[in-house]
């Protein structure tokens, strides 16, 4: 990947496109998970963070309804809008995200006008770490600022959802924007998904002589395919036969029980859910009491919970986590939605480059496409640059 423009070069990159100059350079941060997943449509914790791969806009807002979007990522030019005639099923590619944005605070009965805008990512995409909340983001914290709209964060994450659900058509819940809109550097946010209260929890890895890695596999995935609807059912599912609002609401102590009323598969579906709402609760324990090198043991049991109960991890995901730990990683486990995508590993920085290599020595061994493995460190969350 090429190095991301900084905001001096997007800026001179947008006036040599567009004529002038942006009224201002704006990013947003991709996400890691670090724990909790699948919990948040159970009204359950998650603790993501946001990382140091962000997306960054240039914008100018238009006296008119014109919309002009350019990345400068692929080849596919300029595209064209309008913002008087937004509507979903009508953009293609990345643009889905900007101007799914643009189209849910329409929705929230804003005025929107037109505008220019030219985008540069480095989140890698489709690994698991938000690549498009990241744009989304980006777009929706310039478009604030710039139209006075005076949004509180929440508002924000709310109309992301909303264009993410409603004009992306993925339904995700509000994780990812929430750490890309709320995240801090050497920490993760705890985060309530019933009542949407969030915490910064201290998550200083390099502090206390760690790296976070993160290993994309290249599996490539997708929320919409039937293994994430289907896991959703289950829940639901195990939530009416169990008598509770959620699974946010089954604890530890309701498991026996719990097998006894529901079927094998539905049963392994709620204890995960179960289980991994404990987990992230133990974790934000440790990080506020112990540091980060304690957490490892819970990461491996996260991993082991969506490979055997959830069912949502694969071969090459289980390779990466198996390598990474047998070279010396403190923790490791599948991020994401599953089925493809990123694991995380937790590890000692004097253990980095062995577990590198037995990552990559694993992959190649066993045939699979080389992985891409690279540090992510525990960043702010979405800024104006300039
Ligand atoms: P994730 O959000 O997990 O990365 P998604 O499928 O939700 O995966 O979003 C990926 C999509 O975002 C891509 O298909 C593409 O449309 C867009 N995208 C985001 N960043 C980039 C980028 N740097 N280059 C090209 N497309 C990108
Ligand atoms: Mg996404």
């Amino acid at each position: 990947m090429s190095l991301p423009l900084d905001a001096r070069q997007l800026a001179a990159r947008f006036d040599s496109v567009f004529g002038s100059a942006p009224d201002g350079v704006w990013q947003a941060p991709g996400r890691v998970n670090l724990i909790g997943e699948h919990t948040d449509y159970n009204e359950g914790f998650v603790l993501p963070f946001a990382i140091d791969r962000t997306a960054r806009v240039a914008v100018r807002l238009r006296p008119d309804a014109g919309i002009r979007l350019l990345s400068t990522f692929g080849n596919q030019g300029l595209t064209t809008a309008d913002a008087g005639s937004l509507a979903r099923g009508t953009a293609r590619g990345w643009t889905k995200y900007p101007l799914g944005v643009l189209w849910a605070l329409q929705q929230c009965g804003l005025p929107v006008r037109g505008l220019d805008l030219l985008l540069d990512s480095d989140v890698p995409r489709g690994a698991g770490l938000s690549s498009s909340h990241a744009i989304e983001c980006a777009v929706i914290s310039a478009f604030n600022e710039l139209s006075g709209a005076g949004l509180e964060v929440q508002d924000m994450v709310l109309a992301t959802q909303r264009a993410e659900n409603d004009f992306v058509g993925a339904p995700t819940g509000i994780m990812d924007q929430s750490a890309s809109l709320r995240g801090a550097a050497g920490h993760a946010l705890f985060l309530d998904c019933r009542d949407q209260r969030v915490r910064l929890v201290p998550f200083d890895a390099e502090g206390a002589g760690l790296v976070l890695l993160v290993i994309d596999t290249k599996v490539s995935h997708s929320h919409a395919d039937g293994g994430y609807a289907s896991r959703r059912a289950a829940c639901e599912l195990g939530a009416e036969v169990l008598g509770v609002k959620a699974l946010r609401d089954v604890g530890l102590e309701d498991l026996e029980e719990a097998s006894g009323l529901l079927d094998p598969v539905t049963f392994r579906r709620v204890r995960h859910v179960v289980t991994e709402n404990e987990r992230v609760l133990r974790t934000v324990g440790l990080l506020e009491s112990t540091g980060p090198a304690a957490i490892g043991p819970l990461l491996d049991a996260s991993h082991a919970s969506m490979r055997d109960d959830f069912e949502i991890s694969c071969p090459e995901l289980d390779l990466a986590v198996e390598a990474a730990r047998s070279a010396g990683a403190l923790g490791a486990r599948m991020t994401g939605g599953g089925f493809g995508g990123s694991a995380i590993a937790l590890t000692p920085a004097s253990a980095e480059q062995g577990v590198r290599a037995a990552v990559e020595h694993a992959f190649a061994a066993a045939g699979y496409t080389a992985p891409a493995i690279f540090r992510v460190r525990p960043a702010a969350g979405a800024m104006r640059l300039a």
